[in-house]
């Protein structure tokens, strides 16, 4: 007879472990206890060498689906005996903290919920020890139920006898329920609730309205994705012309019926965290061409929650589409609504009735938005399902430290030790009520993960509102410069350690000079950077509306690239007209509202306007991405023959230039000569690419250095991405790209919270 004390480290709450550990010990005939430690479970394992043996194999081979676990750590103690093996009540250490994401509903309870023998036939909460809400509804560590939402639903008899059984899927289950004693939905500012407000919800999806519909992480909007006037009406509604919509397809078979779907997609597409898939659409199919405008893809996810997969399939007679938009619930600007009252404050004049339910969403968390590339997921907004799962360096940096993320696409970090965890997307802080909700989040994450940060971390830019909260933390302030934190953060995410040329394309950054960068090669490593390169430097013109309007970039680079036959060359490219074009050089030349950039997004923009693609767009990288997808007319894969060009850079001493002005000088010329808009947005893309391999060539040969990533916004696009990768490699480079971290500015906090991290090492 002995006993062990073991303790399991890693995602180990929330998933069922205990109840695992419970059943090993049976099956073992071990005596003890197990309890949750907040950071870790504990177990006192007694009885015979061989049966702890057998449970120390288990913890390791047969752990829950959804557990991960990193590390077990036994030690042997001298205790009384024990009776049997009990859950004990959980017990608050210190530690690193691991929060379960939110997990979408499993294929077990999916069966329950349409058997109609079963009693949780039709609940829209059913969940069990492999699904349902964690992170969204809890209130702080350990994971219990009186420590989350469902501490308002006192479990009936029959829930409370499964919760109690090891036999049973919901052993130990927190937010277990049922029709009885769970949660309610109800349709908000009337009495219908239950069956019938779920019915109405239905009717109303038929009938070609739109709805709201509170879910997981918050509210979304609902309509018929094969209904024309529908998806009209909510782009009306919602003042949306063109950003395309993810939708939620009825099942895999209605997904394969509207997209082509690789089987590693379909794996991400069915996956326990169910994000939004961006998928190629086939031709034939019942999405509506309002959905995704001009856009080969359109952005699919499967049903997660309960009262989802109801909207598809109910007993009340009435056939729904089986595709659905499904657009996050918020007014332009604003984060998810998550209750009620933000719901009907916000979102109720985009629609004609709202689905709602009395389990509160503690911590909000919209879809996930992934790509995929290279086999692996690309991401695009990494929230629900993913957040707050830590990324692991195996450096070890000191202390904790907050950083609070970029200004757009806002996400902010946790960083303690070496593990470092990403929040649940926030938003675009221009809103002060998404101010106001990052503020909240912070301090509720911090509180789940026991964090106390002895530093805060943003960026540079003087006018940035994530400065000004930054700086009303009242602690130390670290600034880090935006496309250094992008670079950061890809090698953190590659867990590498050295130094790296990094390419660092976006759409705007503040840089150390004040002038924007956005189209920076950086030298760095974890301890700070020098800029190297960039491409060349132009005027942006319009301030904020250059930004919009794509047209006063390429009027501006013609400008400069032609001087005064720009207006005539402008008038015939139909980019502006000679008098626009006049007051725009008059600006430029006094730098009236003007600003020296090097922004690689804004470039994008310009060439877009050029080639007669967008002079201008309704929604952030609108110019830009309609430039690929023309690109992508002409060809994809294998890469097409183009002509090289002879310059690709103007070498400095130390660093380069890329030369984009004599590339916009091509493209000019070339479309006035008639060639084909496609062709000349492949050969952009190719010559760009042709342009940042030959730059990093150049650093490298100076410095040796030949790891080279590629973060920022500008890098979505995958076009880009392909040619860029295919290049470095061929010339021999090392290349880091992301995968679980946007390479837009929804990654930068963890760029951010490492700097943050290495520089509380240094000064320890
Ligand atoms: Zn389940
Ligand atoms: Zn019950």
């Amino acid at each position: 007879m002995k006993t062990e004390i073991i303790r399991v480290y890693g995602i180990v709450q929330g998933v069922g472990f205990r109840p695992f550990v419970s059943r090993e010990a049976d099956r073992l005939s071990l005596a003890g206890t197990v309890s949750n430690k907040g950071s870790y479970v504990e177990i006192h394992a007694q009885g015979d060498e061989k049966a702890v043996d057998g449970l120390l194999k288990a913890l390791k081979g047969n752990a829950p689906e959804r557990s991960e676990v990193l590390d077990v750590i036994s030690a042997h103690a001298d205790e009384p005996p024990y009776a049997g093996f009990e859950i004990i009540e959980s017990e608050k250490e210190q530690g690193d903290i691991f929060v379960s994401p939110d997990i979408g509903i499993c294929d077990k309870c999916k069966a329950e919920l349409f058997d109609s023998s079963d009693r949780r036939y039709l609940h829209p909460f059913i969940n069990c020890t492999q699904c349902g809400p964690r992170l969204t509804i809890l209130d702080s560590m350990p994971y219990d139920r009186v420590r989350t939402s469902m501490n308002e639903f006192p479990m009936c008899e029959s829930c409370a006898k499964e919760y109690e059984n090891p036999e049973t899927r919901r052993y130990d289950a927190q937010p277990v329920c049922c029709n009885d004693c769970g949660p309610e939905v109800y349709l908000i500012g009337t009495d219908i609730k239950g069956k019938a407000a779920i019915t109405a919800a239905r009717k109303a999806i038929k009938e070609g309205k739109i709805i709201a519909v509170k879910g997981i992480g918050g509210f979304h909007l609902c309509c018929s994705a094969s209904d024309e006037q529908a998806v009209k009406r909510l782009r009306k509604l919602k003042n949306r012309p063109m950003k395309p919509f993810a939708v939620m397809l009825k099942d895999m078979e209605t997904a394969k019926r509207e997209c082509a779907i690789s089987p590693e997609q379909e794996t991400l597409l069915c996956g326990w965290q169910k994000p939004i898939v961006l998928l190629k659409k086939k031709k034939g199919g019942k999405l509506c061409e309002s959905v995704a405008p001009d856009n080969p893809n359109v952005g699919v996810m499967l049903p997660y929650a309960p009262v989802q997969l109801l909207l598809f399939n109910y007993d009340d007679g009435i056939k729904t589409p089986d595709c659905l938009v499904m657009t996050s619930g918020n007014a332009s600007g604003a984060p998810i609504c998550r209750s009620d009252e933000d719901a009907v404050k916000e979102i109720s004049h985009f629609c004609d009735l709202m689905l709602s339910h009395n389990r509160k969403i503690r911590l909000r968390a919209d879809d996930t938005v992934t790509d995929f590339w290279g086999g692996r997921p690309y991401m695009i907004r990494r929230s629900r399902g993913f957040a707050p799962l830590p990324i692991m360096l195996s450096e070890n940096f000191g202390g904790q430290v907050l950083a609070i993320g970029g200004e757009l696409k806002n996400s902010f970090c946790i960083g303690k030790k070496n593990l470092f965890y990403p929040s649940p997307y926030v938003g675009d802080m221009a809103d002060i009520r998404t101010v106001n909700a990052l503020k909240e989040s912070v301090g509720r994450m911090c509180e789940l993960l026991e964090a106390a940060p002895a530093a805060v971390a943003c960026d540079l830019h003087p006018k940035y509102n994530t400065v000004t909260a930054a700086e009303e933390m009242g602690l130390p302030v670290i600034k880090v410069q935006h496309h250094f934190a992008h670079i950061l953060s890809c090698i953190a995410e590659n867990d590498y350690s050295g130094k790296v040329i990094g390419v660092s394309f976006d759409g705007t950054g503040y840089g150390e000079d004040g002038t924007i960068w956005g189209g920076e090669l950086l030298l760095c490593d974890y301890s700070g950077y020098e800029r190297l390169g960039s491409i060349r430097p132009f005027i942006q013109a319009g301030g904020d509306l250059s930004a919009k309007e794509g047209w006063r970039i390429a009027a501006s680079i013609i400008g400069e690239i032609f001087g005064e036959q720009g207006g005539d060359i402008c008038e015939k490219l139909s980019v502006c007209d000679k008098k626009n074009f006049k007051v725009l050089s008059a600006m430029t030349d006094r730098r009236i509202n003007s600003v020296i950039s090097t922004s690689a997004g804004r470039l994008f923009d310009g060439v877009s306007a050029i080639l007669g693609i967008r002079k201008a767009s309704t929604f952030e990288g609108e110019a830009s991405m309609t430039l690929q997808f023309e690109a992508q007319k002409y060809s994809e894969e294998p890469f097409a023959d183009y002509e090289p060009m002879e310059k690709l850079t103007a070498q400095k001493e130390t660093g380069v230039t890329l030369c984009t002005h004599a590339l916009v000088k091509r493209l000019c010329e070339n479309r006035l000569s008639g060639r084909d808009t496609p062709q000349l947005a492949y050969e952009f893309h190719a010559l760009l690419s042709d342009m940042i391999t030959a730059a990093c060539d150049k650093i490298r040969s100076d410095s040796g250095v030949s790891v080279c990533a590629l973060s920022g916004g500008v890098f979505q696009n995958k076009l880009l991405l392909k040619m860029t990768v295919a290049r470095l490699e061929k010339q021999g480079f090392k290349v880091l790209t992301h995968s679980l971290i946007p390479p837009n500015d929804g990654g930068i906090a963890l760029g951010q919270a490492v700097y943050a991290a290495k520089i509380l090492e240094r000064n320890n």
